[in-house]
């Protein structure tokens, strides 16, 4: 069998159309490997970029850049840049790193089998076209595992200021409800015992378009109607989108898991405004205060950016208020970073200096340990539902790692591998990132 290496950087939906790859390229006969050694370890060498920060833009580019030496030595050998970058940067790949055979964005994921076929065939190809190609019903082969994600809707209309994704995931869409049903069953059939829903707003399933009877809450209850037992989780929520027919649909419905990934990104509401975000400071609070007051045992978690263009001192603080009073279980935080094409890029006379955004980067993760030790704190003593997603070896013990039904990450000793069981856990301790559990025989 030919052999492929896939690397992934970025988000879960990369993670996602990097599983729709890997499930075409099973089709073509090839087989995936984990590790990458030298030029021999695989026929054709992948990377899944990321464009939504400078960083994981150079890496994409660095990597590629050792995979091109390889070449030199062993030209057979193909190498495919693919998703974000290569969907905003387009022929252009070419130009920085002419070994590369294809360039693929994230528009046509789904002819992705005929463009590999071209390039085994000796073409250098380009395909980052500006319109979705349409799926074409491939099986996706998903990584072992028990968690398993299913796109439910694509791209965003939203243009935050800063954001490149409406630039490199296209206009929202939302894929068929009988589609996602169908992969949900042969998810479940496979064995996994969680289903992640996903979007970049994914609670905006169904508002635009040919699926307009359709919404989150509705395709919630179908899949919560499937039979066996297993969870459902749904990320990314945008704020305004949250209605409260899906608050209580994730109440009625057992296999929905009580925890929401709602982002903010500030507690300032003028810097909302000018990140183009559609709610101020108090809107959103009442929204995260309504979740509390109906889900019990809610985890609720935000993404928040430090020194975005113009963020004056008093702003910031904002932030690490609004975090604090919200008592948000945890937040991905970053310091702001330009992208090109976005609106927010050209302001570069409200650019704050690197030391300053720095700094700030520092205080709003000191806030989010404290958030996250706090919330992790009143689960002591408490008996909880933990799935269990790992088994390992840690310094001579072995070590179960699951979660709980509100995303809460548990350690827990014990002797023997019950990947994918579900197990009542006392949890006994909490540390910032995670809770130290004792199996309940
Ligand atoms: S909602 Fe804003 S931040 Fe999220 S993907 Fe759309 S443009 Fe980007």
């Amino acid at each position: 069998m030919k052999k492929v290496y896939i690397e992934t950087l970025g988000c879960q939906m990369n993670k996602s159309d990097t599983e729709k790859m890997l499930g075409m390229l099973d089709y073509l006969g090839y087989e995936e490997v984990k590790e990458l050694k030298n030029k021999d370890s695989a026929d054709l060498l992948i990377i899944n970029t990321c464009s939504i920060r400078q960083l994981s833009e150079d890496k994409a580019f660095s990597r590629t850049g050792l995979w091109g030496k390889w070449k030199k030595n062993r030209p057979n050998l193909k190498i495919a840049f693919c998703g974000c970058v290569a969907q905003q940067t387009g022929e252009a790949v070419f130009k920085r790193m002419p070994y590369i055979d294809l360039v693929m964005g994230t528009h046509n994921i789904n002819e992705f089998p005929d463009l590999v076929k071209r390039i085994e065939a000796g073409e250098k190809v380009c395909a980052a076209g500006e319109t979705l190609v349409d799926e074409k019903g491939f099986e996706i082969k998903r990584a072992k595992g028990v968690n398993a994600w299913i796109t439910i809707t694509e791209g965003c209309d939203n243009f935050c200021t800063y954001c490149v994704v409406p630039y490199t995931r296209g206009r929202e869409r939302s894929r068929a409800p009988e589609v996602i049903i169908k992969e949900a069953k042969d998810i479940l059939a496979q064995g996994f015992k969680e289903i992640t829903l996903l979007g970049q707003n994914v609670d905006s399933y169904g508002k635009k378009g040919e699926y307009s009877d359709w919404n989150l809450a509705r395709l919630l209850r179908e899949l919560n109607a499937l039979e066996g037992k297993f969870r459902i989780r749904f990320t990314t929520s945008y704020p305004t989108d949250i209605t409260d027919e899906l608050i209580d649909t994730v109440v009625k419905s057992g296999k929905i898991c009580e925890c929401f990934h709602i982002p903010m990104q500030s507690g300032s509401s003028d810097i909302l405004k000018k990140m183009n975000r559609r709610y101020d400071k108090e809107t959103y609070s009442k929204i995260v205060k309504k979740i509390r007051e109906r889900v019990k045992d809610v985890t609720i978690t935000s993404d928040f950016i430090a020194g975005f263009p113009g963020e004056s001192e008093k702003q910031f603080q904002e932030t690490l208020d609004v975090m604090k009073k919200l008592e948000l279980d945890y937040s991905n935080t970053a310091a702001y970073s330009p992208r090109e094409i976005t609106i927010a890029a050209k302001w570069e006379e409200l650019f704050l200096p690197e030391d300053i955004k720095s700094e700030r980067l520092v205080r709003l993760n000191d806030q989010n340990k404290e958030n996250c030790i706090n919330s992790n704190k009143k689960y002591i003593g408490r008996e909880l539902e933990v799935l269990v997603e790992t088994f390992k070896n840690h310094k001579g013990k072995n070590i179960l790692t699951g979660r709980t039904r509100n995303n809460k990450i548990v350690h827990i000793p014990h002797h023997e591998n019950i990947v994918g069981e579900f197990v009542n856990v006392k949890i006994i301790g909490a540390k910032t990132w995670y809770l130290k559990g004792e199996l309940n025989k």
